[in-house]
């Protein structure tokens, strides 16, 4: 049995070397996967078959092999090869959408959440939009290709259970068992994770960095994080590592909600610096508080200080991590890039201990407010499509 498991364990990290290389590559020929994987010659062409009999993989035309003319066939994912549905909870809101394996939208929808909706009616409306695909006319033709749901929620999460542990503002949603209400509801699988580690795997899936190893860093109404390390998602010891929100950047400094102290969600988040910027004036949300943030003002200040401890945060991840590239993700990020992007560049590049080896980048989500559908999406790639 332990060789049988082995055995299957192989395969699946095969399979994955073989589609995330064909994910960021694409198109690309056999012969350049060989040599981009290092995989032997037999391994391949054991996965690639799989993967087009499963009709996940497509032959898309061909390309000179430099040598009498012969032409080698490329690959590339077949977009309608599988899809799914993600689900994208905020503490104020729900997205939902339909995603094709090629981290494409097909459909997507974002609902808002009153404070006093009931987690029951939340999960409502997400089977009233699941079922609305599933059986719906809309959708039937690829119907039997929607292979599962994901869902990504605040965290921490019990990942194994798929269930919320005890979220800060969210307790209404402490230990409902979310996975197996839509399981039993919707009668598909059903993967769960934290919304940042959704982030990143989306990210990794629709984000083309060219690279198999990041740190993601969402900023926003919180801050969170997640790591891709050599294509595979690292969760921890409980499903929870990353929490780069909660990294102490003073100590005993201002209390967080996640009942610490100093932590640089408390300092740098939206909610913080609206906080901390309503002494000299009112704010209705972030991108009013950038305009008013001239050079030379009080309030740019607050911006500049907050930009030095998300730089103080990511050195100290850097350090711990030893990661090259730094992802900034979350619906409002480019708005804050501006700021935050060259002072964390300036600080990362100044560290004596890291430019002797390598100076990490640091790049911009460019994917929009679908981000979170697309990571819950990807999630269920990421989770279901491999090692079968
Ligand atoms: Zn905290």
């Amino acid at each position: 049995m332990e060789h049988e498991s082995s055995q299957r364990q192989l395969k699946r990290i095969n399979e994955s070397i073989v589609l995330h290389a064909i994910r960021q590559k694409a198109p690309i020929s056999r012969a350049a996967l060989a040599s981009y994987t290092g995989l032997s010659p037999q391994t391949l062409t054991n996965v690639v078959r799989r993967f087009l009999v499963d009709g996940f993989l497509v032959e898309s035309g061909t390309e000179e092999s430099g040598g009498r003319g012969r032409s080698r066939v490329r690959l590339e994912l077949y977009a309608d090869g599988a899809y799914a549905i993600g689900f994208c909870m905020e503490r104020d809101s729900l997205s939902m959408g339909l995603v094709d394996l090629k981290g494409r939208v097909l459909d997507y929808k974002c609902e808002s959440i009153e404070v006093m909706e009931s987690p029951q009616q939340t999960m409502k409306r997400m089977t009233a939009y699941a079922s609305s695909i599933l059986q719906g006319d809309g959708y039937a033709p690829i119907r039997s290709r929607i292979i599962g749901i994901g869902v990504g929620t605040p965290g921490p999460i019990d990942y194994d259970k798929g269930e919320v542990v005890s979220p800060p503002n969210y307790e209404a949603w402490a230990r409902i068992p979310i996975r197996s209400f839509l399981h039993e509801e919707l009668g598909c699988p059903v993967v769960i994770d934290n919304s940042s580690t959704v982030a990143a795997i989306g990210e990794h899936w629709a984000g083309r960095w060219g690279t198999d190893s990041f740190l993601y860093c969402y900023w926003g109404m919180g801050i969170g994080g997640g790591l891709i390390a050599a294509d595979k998602v690292y969760r921890g010891q409980s499903g929870n590592a990353i929490e780069l929100g909660h990294i102490v950047v003073e100590s005993r400094g201002r209390a967080c909600q996640c009942g610490g102290q100093g932590c640089l969600e408390a300092y740098a988040s939206i909610p913080a610096l609206l906080r901390e910027a309503s002494a000299y004036g009112e704010f209705r949300d972030f991108g009013q508080l950038l305009k008013a943030a001239e050079p030379g003002t009080v309030l740019r200040e607050i911006l500049d200080r907050a930009a030095e401890y998300m730089a103080q945060a990511m050195v100290t991840a850097i350090n711990l991590l030893d990661v090259d590239f730094i992802v900034l993700g979350g619906d409002h990020v480019h708005l804050a890039a501006e700021i935050f992007l060259p002072v964390m560049k300036r600080r990362i590049a100044e560290q004596p201990l890291r430019a002797k080896v390598a100076a990490a980048r640091v790049g911009v989500s460019s994917l929009k407010q679908e981000a979170g559908v697309i990571g819950a999406a990807s999630l269920v790639f990421h989770e279901l499509l491999l090692g079968q």
